[in-house]
């Protein structure tokens, strides 16, 4: 099976240019934020605070997550609940920030992530994809592009959801969310050992997969030499 892990920043814009990428390769695609998104909800839901370590642990065995595909987009299921909506609201992208860095949440999600690498070639979207799930995956791409670019994008999908937030509160969350992500002592987000770097600011999207595509099939022509 090959794997192409792809890791980096929110708002990069990884989901969309590593599920056409997955695409074009024929490829699944697995977007892993989804998986800690629909964690962060059931806490939420529950009552408790996301940011509290322990109240999470004692909620994750009333926990069931299934992946699920329709039209080739990924769908995540809660206890049997589509939240694939739900869980793209920027509270629901806080707590997502906050369930993760939770050791017991990781270690929760590590296997199910490695079981469908094992059963598919794919393409892992993450922010621990290429360090620790999938540190054999033949392709490692860490995807980025500048602070205020990323809010830029995160911003207008907002806007196209008709979600009313003010852009200053859309910069200050991702880089509340950089800042989360990379100091956390389990798994923090960084480059791995042997990743592509790849910077999309200033790019289309368009050029941004073109981008991707070309380091993909790059790697795969090395791995299979
Ligand atoms: O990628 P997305 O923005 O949906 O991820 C939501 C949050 O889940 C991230 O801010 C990050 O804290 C966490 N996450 C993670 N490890 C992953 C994927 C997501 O810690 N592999």
């Amino acid at each position: 099976m090959i794997s192409v892990a792809i890791d980096g920043p929110a708002g990069a814009g990884k989901s969309t240019i590593a599920r056409a990428a997955a695409q074009a390769l024929g490829f699944l695609y697995v977007d892993t934020g989804a998986l800690y998104r629909a964690i962060g909800l059931a806490v939420r839901r529950s009552g408790k605070d996301p940011a509290d370590g322990e109240a999470v642990c004692g909620c994750l065995p009333s926990i069931r997550l299934e992946l699920g595909y329709e039209d080739g987009v990924q769908q995540v299921y809660l206890n049997g609940e589509n939240v694939s909506a739900a869980i793209r609201t920027p509270e629901a992208s806080m707590d997502a920030s906050s369930v993760s860095a939770v050791p017991a949440v990781r270690e929760f999600l590590l296997e199910r992530q490695r079981e469908i690498a094992r059963q598919n070639n794919v393409v892992m979207d993450g922010r621990d994809i290429g360090t620790v799930v999938l540190p054999n995956a033949q392709i490692k791409i860490f995807l980025t592009a500048s602070p205020e670019e990323r809010a830029r994008r995160r911003y207008e999908e907002l806007r196209a959801k008709g979600e009313d937030t003010a852009p200053e509160e859309v910069l200050k969350d991702v880089m509340q969310r950089d800042y989360n992500d990379t100091h956390r002592a389990v798994s923090p987000l960084r480059q791995a050992e042997g990743a592509v770097l790849a910077d999309t600011t200033g790019k289309t999207l368009e050029e941004a997969i073109e981008l991707m595509l070309g380091i993909i099939r790059a790697g795969l022509e090395e791995a299979e030499q």
